[in-house]
């Protein structure tokens, strides 16, 4: 091919390929629906599918305290704590805090929970500069582990209570990412009288 043929070929090939990306756009300018969302106008929590790994959240109310999640997770950033009261005999926790500013959202802690009761939301909004208010505590007040039924291990059990909303620790000190968070002041457990009566 001489240089004046390929020359021109090479125009009108522009030309072409020019055409064919205005055709694309074009379609799309009339034909797609926006895929994108005037956030923060639209609540886009409500358009995540259902797997997606927002904060992580533990409904107490089916929490067996079997300390399943704190061992899975590589970073140990979930902290528990459950004794035994002598005067009940029954597994009081005391304590269930995730520090959620070091979680790497693996999901490892959700995977062998026997109850399903630590999960991800569709919660992601957690910009703060300070670090404290995202230490959440799952644990409001002492209360009895729940008991999976037998033979339900590894069942997610139904929780009909809504989970006890997150606290958060205001104190930026408590959020340093060396030091480990002072252990949750222990109340004396409640009787089982009260429990019955709460
Ligand atoms: S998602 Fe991963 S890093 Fe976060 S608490 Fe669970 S196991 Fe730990
Ligand atoms: S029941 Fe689930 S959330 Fe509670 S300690 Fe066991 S693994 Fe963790």
């Amino acid at each position: 091919m001489g240089a004046v043929a390929e020359y021109f070929d090479n125009i009108k090939s522009a030309v072409l390929t020019t055409l064919d990306g205005l055709r694309i756009t074009t379609r799309h300018l009339w034909t797609q629906k926006p895929i994108t969302v005037q956030y923060p106008e639209v609540k886009v929590e409500e358009l995540l599918p259902e797997r997606y790994r927002g904060f992580l959240v533990n409904e107490i109310e089916i929490c067996t305290g079997c300390m399943v999640c704190a061992k899975d997770c590589p970073i140990d950033i979930i902290h528990i704590e459950v004794e035994k009261d002598e005067a009940t005999k029954e597994r009081i926790i005391y304590r269930y805090d995730i520090e959620l500013y070091k979680c790497m959202f693996c999901g490892l802690c959700t995977e062998h929970c026997p109850t399903g009761s630590i999960h991800f939301t569709p919660r992601f909004e957690g910009a703060t500069r300070n670090m404290g208010q995202l230490y959440h505590h799952f644990v409001d007040r002492p209360r009895p582990i729940y008991k999976n039924p037998k033979g339900a291990e590894g069942e997610p059990a139904k929780a009909e209570a809504k989970p006890a909303p997150v606290k958060t620790d205001p104190k930026p000190e408590a959020a340093k990412a060396d030091a480990k968070p002072a252990p949750a002041k222990k109340p004396a457990p409640a009787s089982s009288d009260e429990e019955a009566a709460s």
